[in-house]
Formats: structure tokens, sequence, C-alpha cells
């Protein structure tokens, strides 16, 4: 974090910078113009009557050319002297970051390049599409010839479409979507169309004492939310009563407080990546933020490996040397290590499931087997291989 406020500030000194010669910059060249102006107006009068070119004006001229160009010189060379400023941030980045990662990245990782390339640029497409820059993605689509199918694309626009429309208050294309897909949000426990309906009637509340009918013949679309809901809409009944004082000077004021907005937003983007099998934040960024933890651990590996020589420590192409912590946003699902073997399982060789209930991967039990018969290594009970059963987590 020390190395992120350093190079911060040189950043912030050179933006200082900027702004001040744009001032400076705006300001001298607007001078400049009026003086141009000025003497223009001025030869324009004398060439209207027709008179030579008198003294003082051609002195005038020639002052007003040497202005021109000193002006011009000053502010080229301010201008230059910021490019020092900015170097120095290139010199901050290059002081306080490590730019030599490539040796912790095994080399085979490349080695299918065309291949890898458009993995990448398809992880990227995805992020451009679920961070809403839909036209910043076509670019990249058409640029990289890469072929997205519209199957792929639809959810991200739907879901940018009515995020969009949140974002602007507008209620109507989350409310249309949230209805028609009213069972599986169900399922989801997602009370996603409730908080959507709760705001609209919170806007007509803000409305004042004229919204009251509109207010209470709307609160009828409470109903199917009455058991789940049920304390939520005791507060939004109750909020009715202070409708002529005013909302904002009652008990009720949280219910106008403009979080809500940002809570809709939120739980909608939650809700419906849940429905449509989407994650909510793009693998992209999962990974990129996964890196950047991860980092700092393997190249402290990377040197001790270095340092004391121990090659072969750190060869599977695969495989991590040691176990890195990420937080518990980054868990996904749980992972099953065989206590025999400890190894994680993978799909080719799965963790199976004794008949005594003991848990072992099909490694550990193809070389437990002894004689056709299969000794469980906890409980000693004595079993034949064949009953084991793989178990999915
Ligand atoms: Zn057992």
């Amino acid at each position: 974090m020390e190395q992120c406020a350093c190079v911060e500030r040189e950043l912030d000194k050179v933006l200082q910078k900027f702004l001040t010669y744009g001032q400076h910059c705006e300001q001298s060249l607007g001078e400049l113009l009026h003086y141009v102006g000025q003497l223009r107006a001025e030869l324009a009068g004398a060439a209207l009557q027709g008179t030579p070119l008198s003294a003082t004006l051609s002195l005038m001229m020639s002052q007003c050319c040497r202005k021109i160009k000193d002006t011009v010189q000053k502010l080229a060379s301010d201008h230059k002297d910021i490019h020092s400023s900015v170097s120095r941030v290139g010199k901050a980045i290059d002081r306080n970051f490590d730019s030599e990662i490539c040796g912790i990245v095994s080399d085979a990782v490349w080695d299918a390049r065309e291949q890898q390339q458009q993995i990448l640029q398809m992880a990227i497409v995805e992020h451009l599409y679920q961070q809403g820059m839909l036209s910043v993605a076509e670019e990249l689509c058409q640029e990289s010839t890469l072929n997205v199918d519209l199957d792929f694309k639809q959810p991200f626009l739907e879901l940018n479409r009515i995020l969009e429309a949140l974002h602007e208050q507008d209620l109507g294309p989350a409310l249309e979507w949230a209805v028609s897909h009213r069972q599986r949000l169900l399922e989801l426990n997602s009370s996603l169309e409730f908080k959507l309906h709760r705001l609209h009637f919170i806007r007509l509340l803000a409305g004042g004492p004229e919204k009251q009918l509109e207010a209470l013949s709307y609160a009828r679309h409470f109903q199917p939310f009455a058991r789940l809901h049920q304390r939520e809409i005791q507060v939004m009944m109750g909020s009715l009563v202070y409708l002529r004082l005013g909302l904002e000077k009652s008990p009720y004021c949280h219910l106008l407080d403009n979080s809500h907005w940002a809570e809709i937003c939120e739980t909608f983007t939650r809700d419906a990546c849940s429905l449509l099998g989407l994650s909510v934040e793009s693998p992209l960024s999962v990974s990129f933020a996964s890196g950047c933890v991860a980092l700092p651990v393997l190249m402290n590996i990377k040197a001790v490996v270095d340092q004391r020589q121990c090659t072969g420590v750190w060869s599977h192409k695969d495989e991590l040397p040691i176990e890195i912590e990420l937080g518990m946003k980054c868990w996904y699902h749980s992972v099953f290590a065989c206590p025999i073997l400890r190894q994680q399982t993978s799909d080719s060789n799965p963790p199976i499931k004794l008949i005594c209930g003991h848990v072992i991967s099909r490694d550990a039990l193809n070389k437990l087997i002894n004689g056709g018969k299969l000794k469980c290594p906890y409980c000693p009970m004595e079993q034949n291989p064949a009953d084991g059963k793989r178990i999915i987590f």
C-alpha cells in the first residue's frame, strides 16, 4: 500500500502541474487573442480611412509578432518542464513495483499461443459486456475477429438495459423482468420483486397527499409477499398516516433514503446474475484480484526457490507450490483433499466413499488394495474395493 501511495503522490504532483499549466495556457492565449484583436481592429480602421500604415502601427505590429513568439515559446518550454514530472511517475513505478514477474509464470502457459490469446480475448470481451461497455466489446470482437454469438451476448445486453434504467430511477424494465421471472426468483429466495414494488410505492409516497389514493391502490401488489415481508409492509402502511405532514419530517423519513436505489441495483445484479447463471463479477476481474493477492506470495517463494537452488519444487504446470489464501470471497465450491495421499482430488482421481463411510481418493484406494480386498485405513473394516462409490462435491 505504501508503494501505491508513493506513486499516487507523484501522480498528484503531475495532475496539479497540468491543471496549473492548463489555466496559465488559457489565460496567456486569451490575453494574446485580445491584444491581436485590438490591433486588428486598429488596422482595419486605418485601412478604411485609406491612410498608409503609420510608424506607430507598424511598430505595434512588430511588437505584437514578438509577443506572440515569446508567449508560444514560454508555453512550449513550460510544457516541456511537465515532461520531467511525468517521467518521475514512471521512475516511481519502477522503484516501487517489481516489473519482473515473468519468472513465476510457467513458460508452457503460452505454448499454444493462438488458442491462449483467444481465451484471453474472450475473457476480456465477457468482462466488457458485464461492465456494460457494449460498444468497446463489439469493437474488440471485430478487431480480434472473435466470433461471439448472440446467445452469449443476450443476457448481458438485457441486464445492462435494465440496470441503466434503474440508474435513471426507472423501475419499469426491472419490474417487468422480475414479474416474468417470478417463479424462478422465488426459488432463489429472492426478494427482488418485492423490493421493486416497495420502491415504486415509496416514490408515490414522496409525491405527497395527492398520491395517497394511487399509493393505496398500488399496495395491492404487496399481497403475494404478505407472509414473507409482513413487517416491511406494515412500516409502509404506517407511513401513510404521515403523508399530510410530509414524510421527510416523520419517523418514516428513512424510507426516502437514496440508498434504496443503490441497494436495488445491487440486488438486481446479484439475483439476475444467479438466475441467468452468470457470475456477479466477471471471471477476468476475479482472476485479476486473485492474481494481485497471489503475486507477492509467489514472488517470495520464487526468490526462496532460486536462492536455495531447490529445483523441481515448482515444476507442475497447473499446480502452485503452496496453498494461497484468497479469502472467503473466492470460495466457490468445496474441495476434497485425500487424507492418505494429501492431494486435492480431481476428475481423474475422484474421491471415493467406502462402505464404512470414510472417504479417500481413487489413487489411494488402488494403492491400498491387497489381494483383491481393501482394508479401510481408518476403521480397518475389510471390504470389496468395487463397493466404493464416487462422490461429487
Ligand atoms: Zn472406514
